[in-house]
């Protein structure tokens, strides 16, 4: 049994197949373009922020927070896509890489701390 955090993603993956399908898109969808693709959408979300001073909510108007929204999403449908192409099961990644992340720096002794691991 999968979680609903795995389904949804395995849900997104299947309407990005089926979108891509549609078009014949696949053919263009290598993981080096879908890379590609993943980096200028993030960048695309960076871009809302440059130049604020924090990027809080409190500095955003409707507008920029569709922009956040939407770029958001293209993130993470090009971060599906590259995932499917590539064999790797997205979400047991991000719980595999958080139990990583957990054992390289302890709470009890990193708390407060932002340095690097390598940096304490
Ligand atoms: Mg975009």
């Amino acid at each position: 049994m999968t979680s609903a955090p795995a389904d949804s993603l395995i849900a997104l993956r299947d309407l990005t197949r089926q979108f891509s399908a549609e078009r014949d898109w696949q053919q263009f969808h290598t993981p080096k373009n879908l890379a590609m693709a993943l980096t200028v959408e993030a960048a695309e979300l960076a871009e809302h922020f440059q130049w604020l001073q924090t990027g809080a909510d409190a500095e955003l108007d409707d507008a920029r927070r569709t922009g956040i929204r939407h770029e958001l999403a293209d993130v993470l449908l090009y971060l599906v896509q590259l995932a499917d192409k590539s064999g790797v099961d997205l979400h047991a990644a991000a719980l595999e890489k958080m139990a990583l992340n957990a054992a390289k720096y302890p709470a009890e002794q990193v708390r407060g701390d932002a340095r690097k691991y390598n940096q304490y």
